[in-house]
């Protein structure tokens, strides 16, 4: 079967062939002079991708997402305490379900409708009511592609004394965070999306008031693998190009993440955010053009990093992929329960180009078209073209 095909789902994404060459480069030992010094450095530019330096902590882990979902909230968790989770669709609610295994009270504020996002009053009035010793929030919610606004979040929890927990799976690299400014404690990803890496790494940012946390908390409530404060010596002392060991880091992946920190830093992080965000605006325009429903409910919050789009009515989510693969393009069905086999996901994020949109919006055309969806040919392209052209792409 051909291998020629693209990759349009929200993560995994398709990745540069610099990066993949990269994981091959040959048996390096963790603890060798080559790798303390890659390393090294993938922990300063990462923390200049989130616009931070000294104080604040990255951490790489082996694991997925899931992973540094739970590392990044555990750790800082005291017995008893109440801890608020935003959740503006899947992931929100796995963070709820997640956190619901510890020790602590949780609360959750929900979006009423899928393609909200929850209004930060709601969250400011919450904070009023009670005290809360976490908020978590998802930037962006994969499962229906809406932005959470994380620089007003941060605005009104740094009124209390709560930890900002934001769950960046799916908007680190692809969407600006301003780690510092914006005011938050904890920052988590995984390698799969925007930073365009394989799948296997979980990432972790602390600012100093999470690492301070954590000398109170002591990680007890995290297991033994997850505990951060081990973690903030390894990282400390590769920082300081010295090897150290606690558990072997996954090595490969690594590197990879080092070259896809370096194509970041060419392309430059401004010149990346923009491209991200013309990307999809060019996609929802060609989808806009066909005549479909978006699920976020408003252009503002819709997400740069992905778009979920309604299918028409009278189109089963399985033959549409079905057609879509058939063109060598694979999209990704709905996530959301109560709408899940009424959408389709598509991904833009990390080294996607002007071409791709172009083929993913082409390909939706013919394969609807060919189910029996009354538009006229061109009309998503035309539409997806007119933006490229004006953000000269
Ligand atoms: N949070 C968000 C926003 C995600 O999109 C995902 C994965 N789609 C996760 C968490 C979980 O990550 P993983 O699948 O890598 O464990």
């Amino acid at each position: 079967m051909s291998e020629r095909r693209l990759l349009a789902i929200p993560g995994p994404t398709i990745f540069d062939p610099s990066v993949l060459r990269s994981l091959s480069l040959g048996h390096l030992s963790h603890t060798s002079k080559s790798f303390v010094s890659i390393f090294s450095d993938v922990l300063t530019k990462l923390k200049e991708l989130l616009y931070v330096d000294d104080g604040y902590k990255p951490i790489v882990l082996a694991g997925s997402g899931t992973l540094a979902m739970e590392a990044g909230t555990s750790n800082f968790i005291r017995k008893g305490e109440n801890v608020l989770v935003i959740s503006n669709g899947v992931f929100g609610d796995r963070m709820a379900e997640l956190l619901s295994r510890y020790p602590v009270n949780v609360d959750v504020v929900r979006i009423k409708e899928p393609g909200e996002v929850v209004d930060n009053k709601r969250i400011a009035e919450k904070l009023e009511e009670k005290e809360y010793g976490i908020v978590t929030v998802t930037h962006v919610d994969t499962s229906t592609s809406v932005r959470h606004d994380i620089k007003e979040l941060g605005k009104i929890v740094s009124q209390h004394e709560a930890l900002l927990i934001v769950d960046g799976v799916c908007s680190v690299a692809g969407e600006e965070i301003r780690m510092e400014d914006w005011g938050i404690d904890v920052v988590l990803t995984g390698s799969q999306k925007a930073l365009g890496v394989p799948p296997g790494l979980a990432v972790l940012w602390l600012s100093p008031k999470a690492i301070n946390r954590l000398s109170e908390t002591q990680s007890k409530y995290s297991p033994y693998y997850m505990d951060l404060t081990k973690w903030i010596e390894i990282m400390n002392s590769y920082e300081n190009l010295k090897a150290a060991y606690f558990a072997t880091p996954a090595v490969n992946l690594i590197i990879g993440l080092h070259k896809s920190l370096e194509l970041i830093f060419e392309e430059g992080l401004g010149n990346r955010f923009r491209r991200h965000e013309a990307l999809s605006k060019a996609f929802r325009s060609g989808i806009h053009g066909l005549g479909l429903r978006l699920i976020a409910k408003d252009d503002k919050i819709a997400a740069s990093t992905v778009t979920a789009v309604y299918l028409p009515e009278k189109i089963e989510l399985g033959k549409f992929r079905q057609e879509m693969l058939d063109r060598n393009v694979v999209v990704a069905g709905g996530l959301y329960p109560p709408i899940k086999s009424k959408y389709f996901r598509v991904g833009h994020m990390g080294p996607v180009n002007a071409n791709d949109i172009i083929s993913v919006v082409a390909a939706i055309e013919r394969a609807l078209i060919k189910l029996g969806y009354e538009a006229r040919l061109g009309n998503g392209v035309s539409r997806t073209q007119e933006v490229l052209k004006a953000f000269d792409l």
